[in-house]
């Protein structure tokens, strides 16, 4: 039987939503330690279903439909949305739905480790790359 490496964290975070990295990041900034506790894709909502991945996806509708509207420009359109690339772009913005990028960026954020805090999990920085995917 193995005994379970310990540690000791002064906050720790449930979620790697925007809230929860900021949140870290706070604690980190403070001078103390955070560890965050993430059970799906770090960036949360926001990066990997919301916020990010929808407005890519409305992105070239957006841009056909203006284009349309505008003399000089409208006499160019001559095909619809290729709809196959739409959803390939929103699945680039949220990187396929993989956060490994983000989960290297959160484990290297925050100040360096100190007596008050050993090199134990440091905190996140508040919203770093743009959605799943760090850029
Ligand atoms: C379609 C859509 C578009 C949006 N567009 C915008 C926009 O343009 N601008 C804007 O400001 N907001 C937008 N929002 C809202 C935005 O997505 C949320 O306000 C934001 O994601 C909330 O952040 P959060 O960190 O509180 O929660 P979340 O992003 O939901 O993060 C919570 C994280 O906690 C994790 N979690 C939950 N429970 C546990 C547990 N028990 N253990 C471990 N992990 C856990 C989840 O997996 C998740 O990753 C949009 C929302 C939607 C649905």
């Amino acid at each position: 039987m193995t005994t379970p490496e310990s540690l000791t964290i002064d906050v720790v975070v449930i979620g790697a939503g925007p809230v929860g990295e900021n949140v870290a990041d706070r604690v980190v900034h403070g001078g103390l330690t955070a560890a965050i506790v993430e059970r799906e894709l770090v960036g949360g909502e926001c990066s990997c279903w919301a916020c990010m991945p929808t407005k890519a996806l409305l992105r070239s509708s957006t841009a056909l439909r203006a284009a349309r509207r505008l003399p000089g420009a409208r006499e160019a359109v001559t095909g619809g949305l290729d709809v196959a690339a739409v959803l390939n772009r929103r699945d680039e913005f949220a990187s396929h739905w993989k956060d490994d990028g983000q989960v290297a960026w959160l484990e290297s954020a925050g100040p360096p480790p100190s007596p008050r805090r050993p090199g134990g999990p440091r905190g996140g920085r508040g919203r770093g790359g743009a959605g799943c995917r760090r850029e």
